[in-house]
């Protein structure tokens, strides 16, 4: 079986682990890991080179090798202005879509605004949310909207609601991810995530495969 690690800003090279390096605007690839996945993030904005982030994305995006487009998203809790924040996602949700390749959102106190925008825009491309730490009602409004979610390191702390959440979301809508951790394998929150979920890490590795495949249709990961 291999795991798959959607989104991480430390791939490892473990040749069992499908990994998803996320690349800032700018960033060079660390070369660990031949799949990629470049965004403008919210925190990185600046508005004297809004052109460059764009072209630079526009370049990225078109790479065989960036399989998804973000981290990119909302976030009510940085100094970044709400203007160019929205101006820069939906830079992003407009490649995504013409690429066709999945989104990959960070989301901080902004899952509203994120989901007004997915009913102005109906996006053909998934929407995953990545480090997913909050709530089952939370979890349900954004599977509702057809949104997937990513969960990681949150669902390994005792009494966190981010593991109820994982626990009453359905098979088909969720992935794993270690994002910034360097001190944490994906293989820790596999195990995690298997024991919430009721199921073996086996069945488990099938179930985020199958939702890879669905996800990454047009572009196959393999
Ligand atoms: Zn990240």
């Amino acid at each position: 079986m291999r795991y798959l690690n959607i989104h991480t800003h430390f791939p490892t090279g473990h040749l069992a682990v499908l990994e998803v390096e996320n690349l800032y605007f700018g960033q060079a690839p660390s070369g660990k890991s031949p799949f990629l996945s470049a965004g403008l993030h919210p925190w990185f904005l600046k508005p004297e080179n809004m052109d460059a982030a764009l072209a630079w994305l526009e370049k990225q995006a078109a790479l065989p090798g960036v399989v998804a487009i973000g981290e990119a998203g909302l976030d009510k809790v940085c100094d970044t202005s709400w203007g160019l924040q929205e101006q820069a996602f939906r830079w992003c949700i407009d490649i995504s879509e013409r690429v066709k390749k999945p989104l990959v959102i960070h989301c901080v106190r902004a899952h509203n605004e994120v989901v007004r925008l997915k009913k102005e825009l109906k996006p053909a491309q998934p929407w995953i949310f990545h480090g997913f730490n909050k709530n089952t009602d939370m979890a349900a409004m954004l599977l509702h909207e057809g949104c997937y979610l990513s969960f990681g390191a949150s669902i390994l702390r005792e009494n966190n609601h981010s593991a109820e959440a994982l626990q009453h979301t359905p098979a088909g809508h969720f992935f794993l991810e270690t994002d910034d951790m360097q001190d944490i394998a994906i293989e820790q929150i596999y195990q995690k995530a298997a024991e919430i979920k009721g199921i073996s890490v086996e069945e488990l590795a099938e179930t985020l495969e199958a939702n890879m495949a669905r996800c990454f249709a047009p572009h196959p990961l393999s």
